[in-house]
């Protein structure tokens, strides 16, 4: 079957030699050759490749005499993303991204063109690894996120995501929302490795997205004042790094107390000498819960940790949100024809709720959205340990290959 030589070709491209992990980061030479990658795959396929105007990357597998899909025609899509968090795992966004050319390939065998406009998308910048916005290119394209706004996020180097998009050949000008675009779609299936061991726990290879858990970032900037740590007694100290430590502790307790999740995991402290107190600490809050009422209660416990413990220590802290995104349910109605494309194959699929996003959350706003979740047996995404069998991902194929059938012919 196809899948293999295309998650072959695919494997090497970005791949850092010492951690095994991957590096793909939005608008860089890496991104570009996933771009390429994606670009071979679909003319392999004589499938019609567009960029949007975000940046999203689109392969059309066209009715026949109907060349560009309209509003109204009800197109079928599935995708995911080819983007990675630093050093993250293999599976992420390229299984939706492989497993959808390889329910094509399974498709096209059956010899005939699909009714609805069939396409493969995968959207840029999901991750927010570069920019800092989770599916930004999502985002883009459905109105979350304004333009302008868009265009001045800057990565860590100071570089901004228009002056990235310019030097990597596409308009920065063009972003924004893309209602006829949308208009054309019906219906999109995303495919995704699980990022948890529910599947493994319910010996089941497929599952079905339910709903996301609201969830955010928010960064807080922890502003002390460098000093000498030979010389500078304690009592004078104005060290940021220690409300730094009470916030990622507090993260910690608030996220158990309520049944939630929050992690830190990244953190720049300046100007980073072993024997200095720090002058600065940014870091940034991870946080997702059940409903809205308990992320809430998470992040305001951890601010208000954090304010107390910069109070205490002289320390000046600024903290705000830079993504949120609410609870998301995926179309009861969609979700429901899955159920019912699997069942009649005999492949066994719960429903499941996960704690990570999406861009089909994103999109789930404007059109019918669902998401299909393949067994990984250690649970462990965003790193290189993330995993899935390939008998599994064969089934994967099946089952996305089910639901496309049933839903661009049907
Ligand atoms: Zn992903």
């Amino acid at each position: 079957m196809s899948f293999a030589a295309l998650w072959e070709s695919l494997l090497p491209i970005g791949r850092d030699g010492s951690s095994g992990g991957y590096r793909r980061f939005s608008w860089t030479p890496e991104d570009a050759a996933c771009r390429a990658w994606f670009t071979r795959a679909a003319a392999e396929r004589d499938l019609r490749v567009l960029t949007d105007r975000n940046g999203n990357l689109w392969a059309w597998w066209d009715p026949p005499g109907d060349a560009v899909p309209q509003a109204g025609a009800k197109a079928v899509v599935t995708g995911s993303h080819l983007d990675s968090v630093p050093d993250g795992g293999a599976f992420d966004g390229p299984l939706g991204v492989v497993s959808a050319f390889a329910a094509v390939d399974v498709l096209r065998e059956r010899g005939h063109a699909p009714v609805r406009p069939l396409g493969i998308a995968a959207f840029s910048e999901e991750e927010g690894a570069r920019f800092g916005v989770a599916c930004l290119g999502s985002r883009l394209l459905s109105g979350a996120i304004d333009p302008g706004t868009a265009r001045a996020l800057p990565d860590a180097a100071g570089v901004t995501l228009a002056e990235a998009m310019a030097a990597a050949g596409h308009d920065p000008e063009g972003i924004g929302p893309d209602g006829d675009l949308l208009a054309a779609v019906g219906a999109y299936v995303e495919l995704h490795v699980e990022q948890g061991r529910a599947l493994a726990n319910l010996d089941a290879a497929i599952g079905i997205g339910e709903q996301i858990w609201p969830h955010g970032r928010w960064r807080l900037d922890f502003t002390g004042r460098p000093d000498h740590a030979g010389t500078a007694t304690l009592a004078d100290r104005r060290d940021p790094m220690l409300p730094f430590a009470a916030a990622v502790l507090a993260a910690r307790q608030a996220a158990a107390a309520h049944g939630a999740l929050a992690t830190v995991g990244r953190v720049i402290a300046e100007p980073g000498a072993v024997n200095a107190v720090s002058a600065r600490v940014s870091a940034w809050l991870d946080a997702r819960g059940p409903d809205e009422l308990v992320l809430r209660a998470v992040v305001d416990q951890v601010l208000t940790a954090a304010r107390e413990a910069a109070a205490s220590h002289h320390v000046e802290l600024e903290a705000g949100p830079e993504s949120v995104t609410p609870a998301v349910c995926f179309d009861p109605g969609l979700r429901e024809r899955l159920a019912s494309s699997l069942a009649a194959r005999g492949i066994q699929a719960p429903v499941l709720p996960t704690g990570a996003g999406h861009d089909a959350g994103v999109l789930a706003a404007r059109i019918p959205t669902a998401m299909l979740f393949v067994r990984n047996p250690t649970g462990v995404s965003h790193s290189p340990a993330e995993h899935a069998e390939p008998a599994d991902c064969a089934s994967g194929v099946q089952a996305l290959a089910a639901v496309l059938e049933d839903l661009a012919w049907g």
